[in-house]
């Protein structure tokens, strides 16, 4: 029997493309892993008339990891995002999405090394909207002291176990007083027991915004809820070369799920030029979450060597001709390659 079991998630779009990718990669470096492929997204919406079946949290709740694919939400009418849904049920409240220069693809912005942790499960995700008057909308923005002090101590728990510096949290206090107020006087308090080891501080969202762009290299833990953080990981993943490039996790207490920060891109889905870098390094980080720290290094490692010394392989939207494919082959191959040494990270 297999050492784990992962639950696949192909999703839909390009997810399918990098999902087989990254499946490829991982079963090159060596985990021991039974993949336990199932549906989720437009694919399962059409099948089933649910984009997240009951089936598919059975089985995550079984497995405990997933290896996810993106999925297409619509726009402003249809179903719930499958993936709010999926975060919410398996209480997946904590979002981390490491954001780092690739060799050989250094950007204007400067270094970047920086760790967006997201809170994952309220804010306006809640999807609390009503229709007050004709023509008048709310949308309320839901934040809760248990859930911000729950990702504000895993940012500072992170923080120490990735020997990071410092937890910056984001906010915008001085509008949203009492929502945003919360956030971060929760993350003052949880600050707290770890002074000494980890540095806090706090800025405006907006200012965080223009100095991202100015010097990223000054950003280490960015502390944020759900919707600054999904916005802030876009803009931080822009300044390393692009969305195919980032990774993310998303973990609960029982369970974790693996997935790039990008969606589902139809304007190139099944053209075979989506970048699967995001979705390997992804599945490096699911690696290191089933104990195999050997696999997360010999990936990553295999990443950095193809992105500095083989930029031919690449895919266009990093200034490459490749394709995913052959993307994926090189990186396969340079995992392989490395498969008997023992990689430093
Ligand atoms: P997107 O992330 O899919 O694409 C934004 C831009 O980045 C597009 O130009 C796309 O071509 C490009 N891009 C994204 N990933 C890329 C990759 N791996 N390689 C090369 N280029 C890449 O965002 P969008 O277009 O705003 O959203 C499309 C759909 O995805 C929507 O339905 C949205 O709800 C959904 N979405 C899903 C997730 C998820 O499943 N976790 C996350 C974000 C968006």
């Amino acid at each position: 029997m297999a050492k784990h079991r992962v639950v696949l998630l192909p999703g839909d779009g390009i997810g399918p493309e990098v999902v087989e990718a990254a499946r490829r990669v991982v079963d090159a470096s060596g985990p021991d892993i039974q993949w336990v492929p199932m549906e989720i997204g437009a694919i399962a919406f059409d099948k089933y008339g649910d984009a997240l079946p009951a089936a598919v949290l059975d089985e995550i709740r079984k497995c405990g990891v997933a290896l996810k694919g993106p999925t297409t939400t619509p726009i402003a009418k249809g179903h719930v995002s499958a993936n709010v849904r999926l975060r919410r049920e398996l209480g997946l409240f904590a979002n981390v999405r490491p954001v780092k220069t690739v060799p050989g693809l250094e950007t204007p912005y400067g270094a970047t090394d920086l760790v967006v942790v997201r809170e994952n499960t309220e804010s306006l995700y809640a999807g609390l909207e009503n229709e007050v008057a004709p023509g008048v909308i709310t949308s309320i923005k839901v934040i809760t002291e248990v859930a911000s002090r729950r990702i504000a101590k895993f940012a500072f728990e992170y923080a120490v176990r990735w020997e990071r510096k410092r937890v910056t949290a984001v906010h915008k206090a001085n509008i949203m007083k009492m929502a945003d107020g919360l956030f971060l006087e929760c993350a003052r308090q949880e600050a707290a027991p770890y002074q000494g080891r980890i540095q806090f501080d706090d800025i405006l969202v907006d200012a965080l915004a223009m100095k991202l762009v100015r010097n990223p290299g000054q950003f280490d833990v960015l502390l944020l809820e759900n919707l600054y953080g999904d916005i802030v990981s876009d803009l931080a993943a822009g300044l390393i070369g692009g969305l195919g490039l980032a990774p993310g996790a998303n973990y609960g207490t029982d369970c974790a799920v693996f997935e790039a920060i990008h969606g589902s891109a139809p304007d190139i889905a099944g053209k075979g030029i989506a970048n699967p870098i995001a979705m390997i390094l992804s599945s490096a980080m699911m690696c290191h979450h089933l104990g195999d720290t050997d696999s997360y290094a010999r990936i990553r490692k295999a990443v950095r060597t193809i992105t500095s010394e083989h930029r031919e392989w690449l895919t266009p939207d990093v200034g490459g001709q490749g394709t995913s494919r052959s993307l994926a082959d090189a990186i396969v191959r340079e995992v392989e390659r490395r498969r008997t040494e023992k990689v430093e990270d």
